[in-house]
């Protein structure tokens, strides 16, 4: 018999804000301290990115506020978020600020934290499950492999301007990085593989977009690094999606195991089994 999760919960008490990861999709990948601070907070302020299901688990009750592009405001600002947590904490809220994935990996958590430190407003982090383990995992993609990879890089495709980063040195990581794991790529795809390729990465190189992973919509596509801008745009990938590079991506052949192509060699769990 499985104890109660409800043992490990921590009480969020009025005025203090939870920034809290809810995963790449999937309700089940929450953990029990985002399920918790859902259900006990008096106001969600959410992004786009957190998957409706996800919402639908947030009581009648429950103010949700949208403060992803076309929500709340017509383009917030990151400043506008911070306010707003600031301001509900201080109407002594139970404020839950709820994050796709995890709210340290690409989140701007960073930012927020600081707001909350310079308010005096007390907060706790719950992580969350990021979109380039969890989602590449729903890909049937290892993110490491002892034949591959002694190392993985998480790198962001574009910075707070929109455009591709300028910090990145993508011929660099391309000479030294087995595997790279590239958020919000996209608008940038075709530029990425090409500096990958002048980095020395071979063009016939694997490579994976996994689109809306851990949903019902999740698309993988495999393609190489020097046809993968014309194969996504050939095949129009709804966002959110990552970008892929590596050997892993072959091990997709047999790992693929989502939505539910369990392998025939494989006896279902019987009670007895799972004990
Ligand atoms: N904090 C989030 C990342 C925010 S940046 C996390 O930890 O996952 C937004 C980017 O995350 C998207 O552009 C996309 O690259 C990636 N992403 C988030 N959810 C995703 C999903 N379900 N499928 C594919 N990519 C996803």
């Amino acid at each position: 018999m499985i104890k109660r999760y409800d043992t490990y919960t921590v009480e969020l008490e009025p005025g203090w804000v939870w920034l809290v990861g809810a995963g790449p999709g999937d309700p089940g990948l929450l953990t029990l301290h985002a399920l918790s601070a859902l259900e006990q907070a008096d106001v969600v302020v959410h992004d786009a990115l957190v998957d409706e299901r996800i919402l639908g688990l947030v009581g009648p009750d429950v103010e949700l506020i949208n403060v992803g592009k076309r929500g709340w405001k017509c383009s917030p600002k990151q400043s506008d978020i911070c306010e707003l947590l600031v301001d509900l904490g201080k109407q002594n809220k139970r404020v839950v600020r709820l994050k796709g994935g995890d709210p340290f990996v690409f989140g701007r958590g960073g930012e927020e934290t600081q707001a909350l430190v310079k308010a005096e407003i007390p907060f706790r982090i719950v992580p969350g499950i990021t979109a380039g383990i969890g989602g590449l995992a729903y890909a049937g993609i290892p993110l490491t492999t002892r034949e591959t990879n002694d190392a993985v890089v998480f790198v962001t495709g574009h910075d707070e301007s929109g455009g591709m980063s300028r910090r990145v040195a993508w011929e660099d990581l391309a000479r030294t990085v087995p595997v790279l794991v590239i958020y919000m790529p996209m608008k940038s795809l075709a530029h990425i593989a090409e500096r990958m390729i002048a980095g020395g990465r071979s063009p016939a190189e694997h490579c994976a977009i996994v689109s809306r992973a851990s949903t019902p919509h999740q698309r993988v596509l495999i393609s190489t690094l020097e046809r993968c801008a014309a194969d996504a745009a050939e095949s129009d990938l709804p966002n959110p999606s990552l970008f892929v590079v590596g050997p892993v991506v072959d091990y997709r052949a047999w790992v693929n195991w989502f939505p539910g192509n369990r392998s025939p060699r494989l006896a279902p769990l019987s009670p007895a089994s799972a004990e």
